[in-house]
């Protein structure tokens, strides 16, 4: 039977995911509780989204503003580090490329940005090992933070390529913000030899996936739903065959769309865009992975052939070099091949 079990042993690869979006609850908990006893009332609804909360980016966004005030020390941010890939081995993921707000995890501290890099770059090598899953760090720049801190923070990144960082990514309010004044500043990060994938199309229009394919040299779109507002948009991004990096629960529970059953994706994929699945923030949203092939089984009828096609998109769009890539398609196939026959 087709249930949410079924998927947790497929083998899965995932792009778009927040570190900062994926501690979990136990251990914030156990934070509050011995250090920061204020946020002990109404953790829960501090930090996840519930089933009362507005759907709004707004809401979304708040959430991110609690979780920043738990990064206080070495042990802790290395502790979430951790426990961010134990669980996504255990939902048996084979690849993942983990973004981080270095802005966040320094409590806005230019002082301790190279630190705060380490200890990221440092626990992840040590959970990829410890844990058998391979992982990329991206780099996330905040559109509605201050342009010089985020170029402190690249030029900061350069020196943790060799040990995995390989991207960057533009979030934050787009609704409000305008990526274009980091158009410059992201040229420089790809002569460096940085990928870039951008957030658009979510809590902005179409036009925010245009001007990141176009002016800003988007090589992934994260989410993007809503270029489907826009033809020539969709018709970019099918003639450049963009990955779009999509959030199925995300989408809902930001308020994008009222339920599941309005989601683009059938239509998407319909009109031959290069569509990844992914988790965004698996801990505030209260899913996994598995949670999300569940409902492309479930809502949108896609059969484990189909599915199995975007973890291939994935590994394709994925930052990694080619000799890598290839490594991890025969890794997926061998594994993918096993689930099937088992399942
Ligand atoms: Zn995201």
């Amino acid at each position: 039977m087709v249930n949410k079990d079924f998927y947790r042993t497929m083998p899965k690869i995932d792009l778009h995911r927040h570190l900062e979006g994926s501690i979990r609850l136990s251990t914030l908990s156990e934070i509050a509780s011995q250090q920061l006893p204020e946020l002990v009332p109404d953790l829960v609804k501090r930090v996840k989204i519930l089933a009362d909360d507005p759907r709004t980016s707004g809401n979304f966004l708040s959430k991110f503003l609690t979780l920043r005030k738990f990064f206080i020390s070495k042990e802790i941010i290395q502790r979430m580090v951790s426990e961010c890939l134990e669980d996504a081995a255990a939902d048996h993921l084979i690849y993942l490329e983990l973004r981080f707000s270095a802005n966040a995890l320094s409590q806005g501290n230019p002082q301790k940005l190279e630190q705060v890099m380490s200890w990221v770059v440092e626990s992840a090598l040590l959970a990829s090992q410890q844990f058998s899953l391979p992982i990329s760090l991206l780099l996330l720049l905040n559109r509605h933070e201050a342009l010089d801190f985020a170029a402190r923070m690249v030029d900061c990144a350069v020196q943790f390529q060799s040990y995995g960082l390989l991207g960057l990514d533009l979030a934050g309010d787009e609704a409000q913000f305008s990526g274009l004044p980091f158009r410059q500043l992201l040229n420089k990060a790809r002569n460096k030899g940085f990928l870039l994938t951008i957030h658009a199309g979510e809590w902005g229009g179409a036009e925010n996936v245009a001007e990141a394919i176009n002016i800003l040299g988007a090589n992934r779109i994260g989410h993007g739903v809503r270029i489907m507002e826009d033809d020539n948009v969709v018709e970019l991004a099918r003639k450049t065959q963009i990955p779009i990096e999509i959030c199925l629960t995300s989408n809902i529970k930001s308020g994008i769309f009222d339920d599941i059953h309005q989601h683009p994706l059938p239509e998407m994929l319909r009109m031959g865009l290069n569509i990844t699945i992914n988790s965004d923030d698996p801990q505030i949203l209260n899913i996994n992975l598995s949670d999300e092939l569940l409902l492309l089984n479930k809502v949108f009828d896609l059969s484990s052939e189909q599915i199995s096609k975007l973890m291939g998109n994935a590994i394709d769009s994925s930052f990694l070099d080619p000799e890598k890539k290839a490594q991890l398609h025969e890794n997926y196939s061998h594994k993918y091949q096993s689930w099937n026959s088992q399942s």
